[in-house]
């Protein structure tokens, strides 16, 4: 599993607390299929911020552009986790596609120990607590 040497290679990062485990997770930029010369990401506006709703991804070299779907798409999410189910540390690679989990989008990984699904929501979202 290739890891990221720095953040600029991320599209996504996070780093998260569940439960009694942990995952840090990330997805890497794609190399632009038609240069190969650089990595794509949201395009970046004229104050020389990132245009974080943006939705396609751009080439800083080219100019190359695809859709949001279609380029996440093809994107793999690598996660590093500690179950906290059963504390078996691990790693996965699932597609960089959320799905609803107890309501709240996220990307799911299943622990290859117990076989217990760990979501990764979106931040600042909790799911609800089974009551
Ligand atoms: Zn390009
Ligand atoms: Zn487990």
């Amino acid at each position: 599993m290739k890891k990221p040497d720095s953040m600029d290679e991320c599209l996504y990062f996070t780093r998260r607390t569940i439960g009694d485990g942990h995952i840090v997770a990330w997805a890497l930029k794609k190399e632009c299929p038609e240069c190969k010369k650089a990595l794509m990401g949201k395009p970046i506006g004229k104050e020389g911020k990132v245009k974080i709703r943006a939705s396609e991804y751009v080439c800083p070299e080219c100019g190359h552009t695809e859709q949001k779907k279609e380029h996440e798409a093809t994107l793999t999410l690598s996660v590093e986790y500690t179950c906290p189910h059963c504390k078996h540390k691990g790693e996965s690679e699932t597609k960089y596609q959320r799905k609803s989990f107890q309501g709240v989008q996220s990307f799911i990984i299943a622990c290859d120990n117990c076989g217990e699904k760990i979501p990764i929501t979106k931040k600042m979202k909790e799911p609800k607590k089974k009551k």
